[in-house]
């Protein structure tokens, strides 16, 4: 018997903006790059987690809160959360400071503890695992529940799949019962009582009423269609100007190459694909391709010589991630081992207000020529006054960089 197929809200949206673009996310499982505001959410709904831990006696402090949401934001570099800089990433730390001190001022005193944080839900029907997270749940009491969503992007809407998805897993899901429950041994039936999107931002929170049967009917026989499918290995892309703008597989994609993907194999005569997962069948076999141009050839392993480079860069980043999130300084694989050094390195936010600097400090004839490194050395320069060092580092910054060096086992 097929295994149920694993899905989610976020798959859901990914298949309907584009099969293709899920096909390279979920079938050949290459990841998206980082992007910033997903960090930055991770950062916010970890503290809100935090603070609203149901197993914890009381609420920390604003104090506290700003210390877990620091040790939260440092666990990666600016690159790894996808920032474009370092100043960007502190711009959205201060951002997140700034939240997280309104939201005391706004709310501390009518905290109370949630019926759930963060909860992680499994729901297994119609031959799909639905995961779903539930970012807070009260309880209203009368075998009702409050659904609450954390947003943190620039605007909030009413996103009916999302409700709709949270409302058929909170009211089938015999975990979220069992939970309700072991606080309300009456209840026999779990329903929404209320539904609402808070916007941290803004402090604004948006609430909607429970769905209808009849449209959670529509809704989820929408689901079942999209399952039914990706089960038929339909993956036809939908190109469109916004999606194809910000899609990371462009230089993947077949409207774009003209060439089918066959995964880490690359394109050209097709290889049997292999697909992680029996509930995705292999695509049909191709006609043989005719023999490719010099020019063609050399096109095609440029493309590949690309792929690599991304995958590369992919794999350290997260290489890093989990080397840092488990305080490894070294690991060993089969045949090879990574080894992660900090290191120090230079960057000057306005390299045109450091040259007018150092010529108004008359330091610039002490560098031969004003680069990061002759200019970094004027920070250690035993002959130039504090005071002038503190006006430079206004402009020119220590910081360490993860590096990661990864060799053949000897
Ligand atoms: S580039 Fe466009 S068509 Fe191709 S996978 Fe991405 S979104 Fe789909």
């Amino acid at each position: 018997m097929a295994k149920n197929l694993s899905f989610s809200y976020s798959k859901l949206g990914m298949y309907k903006e584009c099969p293709q673009k899920y096909k390279f996310r979920y079938v050949h499982m290459l990841p998206e790059k980082p992007k910033y505001y997903f960090a930055f959410g991770t950062a916010l709904h970890a503290v809100m987690e935090f603070i609203f831990n149901p197993q914890r006696p009381g609420f920390p402090s604003l104090q506290e809160a700003l210390q877990f949401f620091d040790s939260e934001w440092n666990k990666t570099t600016f690159e790894q959360k996808g920032y474009a800089s370092v100043e960007k990433e502190l711009e959205g730390f201060a951002e997140g400071r700034r939240i997280l001190e309104t939201y005391y001022a706004k709310n501390e005193a009518s905290f109370v503890h949630p019926l759930s944080v963060e909860m992680k839900s499994t729901l297994e029907t119609d031959g799909l695992s639905l995961i779903s997270i539930l970012d807070r749940m009260d309880y209203l009491g009368d075998g009702k529940i409050k659904i609450l969503d954390y947003k943190t992007g620039k605007t909030v809407q009413r996103e009916p799949t999302q409700l709709y998805m949270y409302q058929k897993v909170v009211e089938n899901s015999p975990v979220i019962k069992a939970l309700v429950q072991a606080k309300d041994p009456s209840v026999k039936e779990v329903r929404v009582g209320e539904m609402s999107f808070y916007h941290l931002p803004t402090l604004t929170e948006l609430k909607f009423e429970r769905a209808p049967d009849k449209e959670i009917f529509a809704f989820w026989q929408g689901v079942l269609d999209v399952a039914g499918n990706i089960r038929a290995g339909k993956f036809d892309p939908t190109p469109g100007e916004t999606q194809c703008k910000f899609c990371d597989y462009r230089n993947l994609c077949p409207v774009f190459t003209g060439k089918e993907y066959d995964g880490p194999g690359g394109y050209g005569a097709r290889k049997k694909t292999v697909l992680p997962s029996p509930d995705f069948p292999p695509a049909p076999e191709k006609p043989a391709a005719a023999p490719q141009s010099e020019p063609d050839q050399l096109s095609e392993k440029i493309d590949r010589l690309g792929e690599l480079i991304d995958e590369q860069r992919r794999l350290e980043q997260e290489i890093i991630a989990l080397m840092q999130k488990n305080k490894f300084a070294r690991h060993f694989g089969k045949a090879f081992q990574a080894e992660l050094t900090d290191e120090e390195k230079i960057q000057i936010s306005d390299e045109e207000k450091v040259v007018a600097l150092l010529q108004k400090l008359n330091l610039l004839e002490k560098v031969l020529a004003p680069t990061r490194t002759t200019v970094a050395r004027l920070l250690d320069d035993e002959t130039v006054s504090a005071q002038d060092k503190a006006k430079l580092k206004v402009l020119v910054q220590k910081i360490n960089v993860p590096r990661l060096i990864v060799e053949k086992q000897s």
